[in-house]
């Protein structure tokens, strides 16, 4: 299956089109780099967004474990990845405990 052309510059992207709302990529992630918002016009209410690209460590989970091919990781030769840190971690556990969403009132520790 043909995936989405990487968009310049970019870790992580997503096909809208595609993902369905469904939390796993956002509970897979170890950084803190996916959430998901609320989208009143789509189908669950909701969509993933990236929040953090800048912490993106390029671990792929998210990419392996999408059961719709909806989202997508840039090659290691393409792009320089993060590495992980503890505020991505205190961000990634601030959105699980959330419901898959980064809190309204989230402010990063450092
Ligand atoms: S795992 Fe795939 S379908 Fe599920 S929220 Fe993430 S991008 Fe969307
Ligand atoms: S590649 Fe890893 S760190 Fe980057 S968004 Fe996907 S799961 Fe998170």
């Amino acid at each position: 299956m043909a995936a989405m052309a990487a968009p310049e510059n970019t870790p992580v992207w997503v096909n809208t089109d595609r993902c369905k709302a469904c939390d796993i990529c956002v509970d897979a992630c170890p950084a803190g780099v996916l959430s998901m918002q609320a989208a009143p016009g789509s189908t669950l209410g909701a969509m993933i967004t990236i929040i953090a690209p800048d912490s993106c460590i390029g671990c792929n989970e998210c990419e392996l474990l999408c059961p719709d091919f909806a989202i997508y990781v840039s090659e290691r030769k393409e792009f320089k990845f993060a590495k992980l840190t503890d505020s991505s971690k205190a961000r990634q556990e601030a959105i699980a405990n959330n419901g898959y969403r980064i809190p309204v009132d989230y402010k990063e520790a450092n």
